[in-house]
């Protein structure tokens, strides 16, 4: 398959180029690279030992991208481009509803106009707000409380909109749980280009020197030891799960919602233990106040996923920290 991926030079993106490539697929990325690097393209040349072309296009950019598409013959598109930091887009929403929102529409518009109807979308167990009951199951009700949240939420229905109107679209929504870890080489990973908001990186960079200690945030929530239970998956399982999503469409076409998650959920503290074990470094920490916004627990009911893609995680925890910190640690400075 030929397949465009946006957003490629990202975290998750980079991740899932490797295994296109490595399964024989030709991908081709555009980003703008706002919250990445080029050399991580380069470096997933260098690990699959095949060609990655790069363009740095804006996905709202209806013109750049149309070129794009004139030089190559996709057959999927994988759609990872879009803005994802959740306090950032309670400051900054009309950014945030631009870029999430407009950036999917001008991509829809541009694949329609090449006959390219099949399409990976990464949405977010955010969707499902604060659930009710776990595990959180697909048909679960969806909410947002932030922009971040919301910009999901509605592309996940302008996207099922356009299958009722065009069905000639294929689209899998993919809401993930918790991307952590790294490709096992420690050669790409998750480079935050600020301090970072999520737990993994943030418990990295204190191993490795960069920050002074992790802000536990709250341990007063109804879990087994008070603090945030949460659904951490490793970010090449994640990955794979793009891979089924893409033969489920060739082979069943229509709108298809899967949850990529474990199915297990583990605590702040857990995270910080399974770390400080496999890592043998010590991690620096205190209790502070709750984050506003964040739930007590949340992870999937992934058997959806394993029905019908044929897919489920296969690395645990150990494997999730040891590669988390073997990217840190060879690149302390991420890409720069
Ligand atoms: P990332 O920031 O590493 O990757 C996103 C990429 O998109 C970046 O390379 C960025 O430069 C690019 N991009 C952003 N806006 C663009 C635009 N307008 N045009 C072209 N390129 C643009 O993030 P990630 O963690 O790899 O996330 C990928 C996707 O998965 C995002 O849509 C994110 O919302 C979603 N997601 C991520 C998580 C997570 O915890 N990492 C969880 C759920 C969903
Ligand atoms: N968390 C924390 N300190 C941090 C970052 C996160 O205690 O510096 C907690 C957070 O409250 C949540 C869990 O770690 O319980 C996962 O947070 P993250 O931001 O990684 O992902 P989220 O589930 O919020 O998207």
């Amino acid at each position: 398959m030929k397949v465009l991926v946006t957003g490629g030079a990202g975290y998750i993106g980079s991740h899932t180029c490797v295994q296109l490539l490595d399964a024989g697929h030709q991908a081709v990325v555009v980003d703008n690279l706002c919250n990445s690097s080029e050399e991580a393209v380069r470096r997933v040349e260098s690990i699959a030992s095949a060609s990655l072309p790069f363009h740095k296009v804006d996905i709202r950019d209806n013109d750049g991208l149309a070129k794009v598409f004139d030089q190559y013959d996709f057959d999927s598109v994988i759609h990872f481009a879009g803005l994802k930091a959740v306090g950032e887009s309670v400051a900054k929403s009309l950014m945030y509803y631009q870029n999430n929102i407009q950036g999917t529409l001008t991509l829809c518009d541009v694949m329609a106009a090449n006959n390219v109807h099949n399409l990976v979308f990464s949405s977010s167990a955010t969707v499902y707000g604060d659930p009710a009951t776990v595990p959180i199951k697909e048909d679960f009700p969806l909410s947002a409380t932030n922009p971040y949240g919301r910009s999901k939420l509605m592309v996940e229905e302008i996207l099922r909109d356009l299958h009722v109107s065009e069905p000639a679209w294929n689209i899998a929504l993919l809401r993930y749980f918790n991307p952590v870890g790294a490709h096992a080489s420690g050669t790409i990973g998750e480079d935050p280009s600020d301090i970072p908001n999520n737990l993994m990186p943030f418990i990295s960079q204190v191993a490795v020197g960069k920050l002074e200690k992790l802000s536990v945030f709250g341990n007063d929530y109804p879990t087994p030891d008070g603090t945030g239970v949460r659904d951490y998956i490793h970010v090449d399982d994640l990955a794979n799960g793009h891979l089924k999503a893409l033969e489920r469409l060739q082979a069943q076409p229509g709108v298809v919602t899967y949850n990529l998650g474990t199915g297990n959920g583990y605590s702040v503290l857990d995270m910080l233990k399974a770390f400080e074990q496999e890592t043998g470094k010590s991690v620096a920490y205190e209790i502070v106040a709750r984050r506003p916004g964040d739930i007590a627990t949340c992870y999937a009911d992934a058997s959806l996923a394993k029905k019908e893609l044929g897919w489920q995680a296969t690395r645990n925890v150990e494997d999730m920290v040891r590669d988390a910190w073997k990217w840190q640690s060879q690149n302390p400075n991420g890409y720069r």
